[in-house]
């Protein structure tokens, strides 16, 4: 983790602080090593929340576009189970950044805990993803508005997106360049989305403003698209 508490204060990890886990209250060993990023450890036990992944520069690099008290914050479910939100704004919209893998039940119910959330995967996991995602967009049905290109892909034509389709709400594939690529919505097998700068995603999470939606902009359709939206339940 990148915080502990200390005195009250949350501090980052420097070589031989010393805190404790802002989620359970354990010791924590500061681990400042070459190989990862420098980071909070639950001092000889497991992490209090078994959906805690490690942290990359990946992760830092995106939870480092938000204010500190944003950043891993904590909740429990109904069964006092713990999990802490990568990050949870002022608006209580989480963002959830994921660099390895996750099957779909597992996403599905972290999105249901976390809900309202979207989710940032990192896409540059694995070398073959970025290829087949451009190969799927040269398939796919294209829609130019005046806000830039709508994709309209099916989904069983890019791993990325059968992976993450089912999770009904926003979800931002990044392929470590300056734009993202938005899944903004879904109807039935097919996945309408767009590139869209880093930097404006920050700035809507930071203000609390919606992304651009497809269904309400200027999509010029060559088919009704109407049905199918509202089993999206997009949520955000
Ligand atoms: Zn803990």
């Amino acid at each position: 983790m990148k915080f502990a508490a200390a005195d009250g204060e949350r501090i980052e990890a420097t070589p031989g602080a010393k805190g404790e886990c802002p989620g359970c209250g354990a010791e924590m060993v500061a681990r400042c090593g070459t190989q990862r990023v420098w980071h909070w450890a639950h001092r000889g036990r497991r992490h209090c929340d078994h959906w805690w992944e490690n942290e990359t520069q990946w992760h830092r690099d995106w939870k480092n576009h938000f204010p500190a008290d944003w950043q891993e914050i904590t909740a429990r479910d109904e069964h006092g189970e713990l999990h802490i939100a990568d990050i949870k704004t002022d608006k209580d919209l989480v963002v959830e950044f994921q660099h390895s893998f996750l099957n779909r039940e597992e996403a599905q119910k972290r999105t249901q805990f976390h809900n309202p959330m979207f989710w940032v995967v990192d896409a540059t996991r694995r070398a073959t993803d970025a290829p087949n995602f451009i190969e799927a967009l040269e398939y796919a049905r294209h829609h130019p508005t005046p806000d830039g290109m709508v994709y309209e892909v099916n989904m069983r034509a890019a791993r990325l997106l059968k992976e993450w389709v089912t999770v009904g709400v926003i979800v931002a594939f990044d392929f470590g360049t300056d734009d993202v690529w938005v899944l903004r919505r879904v109807h039935g097998d097919w996945v309408l989305g767009f590139f869209y700068p880093k930097a404006k995603v920050v700035a809507h999470i930071s203000e609390g403003t919606v992304l651009p939606d497809i269904l309400y902009g200027k999509l010029p359709v060559r088919r009704p698209l109407a049905r199918g939206w509202k089993r999206v339940g997009q949520r955000f």
